[in-house]
C-alpha cells in the first residue's frame, strides 16, 4: 500500500506520525508523498482540510483516513491510542469507501474565471463592512443580502462554521449545499429570508456583489481577498472526497459525541448505520 501522511505540526502529532511510519514500514507499506493510495491525516479536522487541499487534484485516486490528537473530529475519527489497530486493519481489511459531497465555487473575475472546491464551506464577507450582494437561485433573483456574510456549506461542513451561525446539520448522504446568513440586516427597508436554505444537487446559486466591493472569500481554511469579482456560482461538485472506513462510525454518533458529549462502545454497530 502506498501512503502519504500529513500531521498538524505539534509535538504530539509529530510523535504519532513517527510511530505510524514505523508501524507502516513493519507491514511493508510504501511512503509515497506524491502519488499515494491512502492519505493519513494526524491532528484534527483542520489538518484533514489541509490534506484535502494538498491532494485535491488526485481525488479519484486517494482515500483519506483521519487520526485525531485532540477532541473527536468529524473527519478525524481514529484516536491517538488506536494507531496499532488502524495499521493492522489497513494491512488486513478491505475498507468501505465512503464518498462525501464537495462544493464547487466558480468565480467570474476581471482576470477571467477561477474554480475552487471546498470540503467544509465557502464563506463570503465584505472587507470594509456590510456585504451587499444579490443572491440568485437557478438564475432567478432570490434576495438582496445585506449583512456580515454568507456561509455556503457542504453536508460534512454543516457541523462547522454553518452550525455556529444557526444552520442545520445535514447528513452527508444528501448531496446538497446549505446557504446560511451571518448577521443579516432585516428591517422595513432590507429583507432576507432569515433562515438557511438547502439546495439539492441539481440547483445552483449565484452571488452578485455590489460593484467594486472588496470581498474576503474563505474556502475552508484558505483566505482570498479580491476586489474584481463580478459573480460567484456555487453548486454541488461532481467530484467527491473518499474516506477509507475500516470500521463503522455513523455520522449521527459523531454529531452526538462531538456536541452532546455522550460516548458509547462503538463495537456492535452495523456497517449500514454508516
Ligand atoms: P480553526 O479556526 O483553527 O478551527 C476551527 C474549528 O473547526 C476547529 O476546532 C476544527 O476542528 C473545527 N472543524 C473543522 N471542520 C469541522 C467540521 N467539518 N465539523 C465540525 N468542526 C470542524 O480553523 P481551521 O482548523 O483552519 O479550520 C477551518 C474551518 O474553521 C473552516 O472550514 C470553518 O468551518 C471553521 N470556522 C468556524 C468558525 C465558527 O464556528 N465561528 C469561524 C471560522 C472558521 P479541529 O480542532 O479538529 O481541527
Amino acid at each position: 500500500m502506498k501512503y502519504a501522511l500529513l500531521d498538524r505540526g505539534d509535538s504530539h502529532s509529530q510523535q504519532l506520525a513517527k510511530r505510524f511510519h514505523q508501524l507502516a514500514a513493519d507491514k511493508g507499506f510504501a511512503l509515497s508523498p506524491k502519488s499515494p493510495e491512502i492519505v493519513i491525516s494526524i491532528g484534527g479536522d483542520g489538518t484533514l482540510l489541509h490534506a484535502f487541499h494538498t491532494f485535491m487534484d488526485q481525488l479519484y485516486d486517494v482515500a483519506f483516513v483521519g487520526v485525531h490528537t485532540g477532541h473527536l473530529g468529524f473527519y478525524a475519527d481514529w484516536r491517538a491510542n488506536e494507531l496499532d489497530e488502524l495499521v493492522e486493519m489497513m494491512a488486513t481489511a478491505e475498507p468501505k469507501r465512503i464518498m462525501y459531497p464537495l462544493a464547487q465555487i466558480d468565480l467570474e473575475t476581471s482576470e477571467g474565471p477561477a474554480r475552487y472546491l471546498a470540503l467544509n464551506e465557502f464563506t463570503l464577507k465584505g472587507v470594509d463592512g456590510t456585504l451587499v450582494a444579490q443572491i440568485n437561485i437557478n438564475d432567478e433573483i432570490f434576495e438582496m443580502f445585506r449583512g456580515d456574510g454568507i456561509v455556503i456549506s457542504t453536508p460534512t461542513g454543516s457541523t462547522a462554521y454553518n452550525k455556529s451561525v444557526g444552520g442545520a446539520v445535514i447528513h452527508p448522504s444528501i448531496p446538497s449545499l446549505q446557504i446560511a446568513e451571518i448577521a443579516s440586516i432585516n428591517n422595513r427597508v432590507y429583507r432576507t429570508l432569515g433562515s438557511s436554505v438547502i439546495l439539492p444537487q441539481h440547483h445552483h446559486c449565484d452571488i452578485i456583489s455590489k460593484k467594486e466591493q472588496r470581498l474576503v472569500l474563505n474556502i475552508d481554511h484558505l483566505n482570498i481577498q479580491r476586489d474584481d469579482i463580478r459573480s460567484i456560482r456555487c453548486k454541488v461538485s461532481t467530484d467527491q472526497i473518499c474516506f477509507a472506513r475500516y470500521r463503522p462510525f455513523p455520522f449521527w454518533n459523531r454529531v452526538r459525541e462531538a456536541f452532546l458529549g455522550y460516548e458509547e462502545n462503538r463495537n456492535g454497530l452495523s456497517a449500514d448505520q454508516q
